[in-house]
């Protein structure tokens, strides 16, 4: 996105943070524990070469993302290191993955092929289905699934590196998703050494499962959301000293009264109950503020948190500076680390009764993003 140096409205990423918070996961899991910072959807919003920069330079062993074009565009930005991806369809250019040494993830036999007919240095990691109902082998394919691999690998048409499932619900630690999933993974683990494979790679955990299900690490831990500094299960996880990497802000577009009785933005949804001041913050959902936070959310400008009043529009929304009227070009910040007392994306995500991982992978747009 052009910029002409005006910030209307920029995304600040703290590349410190990211560094720090790879670094904390490392010393948490320990060593024995592979480390791969997730920098799918562009690093969680934050930027996917910088973040993948940052994630290595805090220690991270490997890098996942979803689809082989990120990957890709890893390569291309001159990462050279271990990377997995994992979401493919039928037809991908798995060549390009196999001749850029990208780990690529199979769940069929069908995959298995394509990928084989990619030379004999392919990387595979198998998937299990061990209870999402997502991606990955069922149960009742493994057999077929890893049958087909073991051949393909003893004779020398690809390499299986990894063996991987994903968990439904590490962020509530007492669901009995969890151990059920962690029993099948191991049943997965060992049918596949049955079959004559030995993938180097076992692993299962995401952020949540890595801090708080230890039994789940195996020998890599695959961490997104905790990268970014914030909180993988809220109201489980122990403070383990992460800082949001994110910061999102504007600077006041304009401030002037409005009287008792006058209606605010779009259906007049808020009506001013006193003669107040109003702001207009030059950013809406076109730059990825969720509509939903109409009349929900609060910012913080000019010392203090200032409520949304009325919709968000397209490009822009409206606080109420209660009687207060700071200049145009004033500060506001929506979320960030939350060390000025403005709101964390954690309280917009709890506001809008969703989850941090939406709030920053859709701001963007316009937007433009300073790294730090
Ligand atoms: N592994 C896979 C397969 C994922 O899809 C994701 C993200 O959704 C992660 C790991 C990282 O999860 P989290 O951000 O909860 O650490």
């Amino acid at each position: 996105m052009t910029s002409t140096g005006s910030t209307r409205a920029e995304i600040v990423v703290d590349l410190g943070a990211i560094r720090h918070n790879v670094r904390r996961l490392r010393e948490l899991v320990g060593p024995g524990v592979a480390m791969m910072t997730v920098v799918k959807a562009d690093g969680y919003g934050h930027g996917m070469v910088e973040a993948a920069r940052a994630a290595r330079q805090g220690g991270a062993d490997w890098l996942g993302v979803a689809t082989l074009d990120e990957a890709l565009d890893l390569r291309a930005a001159g990462d050279t290191g271990p990377v997995l991806c994992w979401l493919a369809v039928p037809g991908e250019d798995y060549a390009l993955a196999v001749a850029a040494g990208i780990d690529v993830t199979a769940y069929t036999v069908e995959e298995l092929d394509e990928i084989a007919a990619c030379g004999p240095s392919a990387r595979v990691q198998l998937k299990v289905d061990t209870g999402l109902s997502r991606g990955g082998a069922v149960r009742a394919d493994w057999d077929d699934v890893f049958g087909h691999a073991a051949r393909l690998e003893q004779a020398g048409r690809l390499d299986v590196t990894g063996i991987w499932s994903h968990f439904v619900a590490s962020d509530e630690p007492d669901h009995p998703a969890n151990d059920a999933q962690e029993a099948a993974f191991r049943e997965a683990v060992a049918l596949a050494e049955k079959m004559g494979m030995r993938p180097e790679l076992r692993h299962l955990a995401n952020s949540a499962a890595a801090v708080l299900r230890p039994s789940a690490r195996f020998n890599l831990v695959r961490c997104g959301i905790a990268s970014y500094g914030l909180d993988p299960a809220p109201g489980h996880t122990p403070d383990l000293g992460l800082v949001p990497a994110m910061t999102l802000r504007a600077r006041l577009a304009m401030s002037k009264p409005i009287s008792a009785g006058d209606g605010v933005s779009y259906g007049h949804t808020w009506v001013a109950d006193r003669d107040t001041t109003v702001g207009l913050v030059p950013a809406g959902y076109a730059d990825g503020i969720p509509r939903a936070a109409s009349n929900i959310a609060t910012v913080w400008s000019a010392g203090r948190l200032r409520p949304i009043r009325g919709r968000v529009c397209m490009d822009q929304f409206v606080i109420d500076l209660d009687g207060d009227l700071p200049p145009a070009g004033t500060e506001v910040v929506l979320f960030g680390p939350g060390d000025r007392g403005e709101p964390t994306a954690q309280d917009w995500a709890d506001a809008l009764d969703t989850i941090t991982y939406e709030i920053v992978t859709r701001v963007g747009g316009r937007l433009v993003t300073t790294h730090v």
